[in-house]
């Protein structure tokens, strides 16, 4: 297991530096190749692809040097944080192989160029050292043991409540205190405050809504995959947003706010966490109201599809 967590979160190390690569070699065509007249690195459509990819392979970085400062730190267990690197870091290389490719348009596509080389290089990370959905499981349900226990703890007190007052009521004082009072993170840098404050309010929504569903689905939890992914993705969201923060903080601190590198950072960060957070309130919104989401009518259709052995819907044209 110790060597599958070098290799899970190497993995995600690697991406990062992949990512890198990428958006040197994709740049070089971005800042040469013209179409209508322009360079076309100046279209909105070929320069989001670089802001994304920058983004991506910031939050990789970050959680890299998170992760290896725990591990420094003298943290034994970090195998949650190494699938965390493993998934977040062979998903957004795979996005972003796939940006790059079309900004390279045809020229992409052919053998002469490193592309399409790439595209399936990169390929295979989502799926060895560990798929990436027994990974999601992984995290999910080491995740919610924690909460399970503690559910379990406080079972006497939900039976027999008058018996068990004071426990009942500790409780409830202490999910009113993280919805009315949520953590706060000490030491970021002024500049994210908004993107901390979000931070806060999410871990608080996400503890909620893990409650909720350890109450909802007992110990049937483990078998609810789509519970479980969404669980997985709120927290590789949160540790990139918490990596992002502490990276940033880091720059803004030893550089000082008027810095162009320091600006450029701080962007980057904010951005990753404007994005994360609309996931995780989704994320969350869907463990909260799973009636609310299509997990129902999706499965519903691929059992469909998978009890017929095909495709299954009439032909427009009444073939
Ligand atoms: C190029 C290459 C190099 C490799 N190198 C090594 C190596 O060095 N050492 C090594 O040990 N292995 C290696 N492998 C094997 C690799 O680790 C496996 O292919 C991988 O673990 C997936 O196992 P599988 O192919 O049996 O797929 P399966 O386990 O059959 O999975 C098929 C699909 O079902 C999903 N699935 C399976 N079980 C569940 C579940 N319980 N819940 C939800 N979804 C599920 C999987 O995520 C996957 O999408 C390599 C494979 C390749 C292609």
């Amino acid at each position: 297991m110790n060597i599958l967590n070098n290799g899970r979160f190497g993995l995600g190390a690697g991406a990062a530096g992949a990512m890198k690569e990428l958006l040197r070699l994709t740049a070089q065509h971005a800042n040469t190749r013209k179409q209508f007249g322009k360079l076309i690195r100046e279209f909105g459509l070929v320069k989001e692809k670089f802001g994304k990819i920058a983004v991506r392979a910031y939050a990789m970085e970050a959680m890299a040097y998170l992760t290896t400062a725990l591990i420094d730190g003298g943290r034994k267990d970090c195998q949650a944080e190494a699938a965390i690197c493993k998934i977040y870091g062979s998903e957004s290389l795979w996005l972003s192989v796939n940006d790059c490719l079309q900004v390279m348009g045809g020229a992409g596509y052919m053998r002469s160029y490193p592309f399409e080389r790439q595209m399936r290089d990169s390929r295979i990370l989502l799926i060895f050292e560990g798929t990436n959905e027994i990974l999601r499981l992984f995290i999910a349900l080491s995740g919610i043991q924690g909460p399970a226990e503690h559910l379990k703890a406080l079972a006497p007190a939900l039976k027999s409540p008058l018996k068990h007052k004071d426990d009942l009521i500790a409780e409830l004082q202490r999910r009113a205190a993280r919805l009315y009072a949520p953590p706060q993170f000490e030491g970021v840098h002024s500049r994210l405050s908004s993107s901390s404050a979000k931070f806060s309010r999410l871990v608080a929504s996400f503890g909620a809504a893990v409650d909720g569903a350890v109450a909802k689905y007992q110990k049937n939890i483990m078998g609810e995959q789509l519970v479980l992914k969404r669980i997985a993705d709120i927290t590789i969201d949160l540790y990139g947003m918490a990596a992002v923060l502490s990276r940033a903080t880091k720059t803004l601190s030893a550089e000082g706010e008027e810095s162009a590198a320091a600006e450029h950072e701080a962007l980057l960060a904010e951005a990753f966490c404007a994005e994360a957070a609309v996931r995780v309130n989704e994320n969350v919104a869907g463990l909260n109201s799973p009636k609310k989401t299509t997990d129902g009518a999706i499965g519903k259709i691929a059992d469909t599809v998978l009890d017929a052995g095909k495709y299954v819907a009439k032909h427009p044209l009444g073939f």
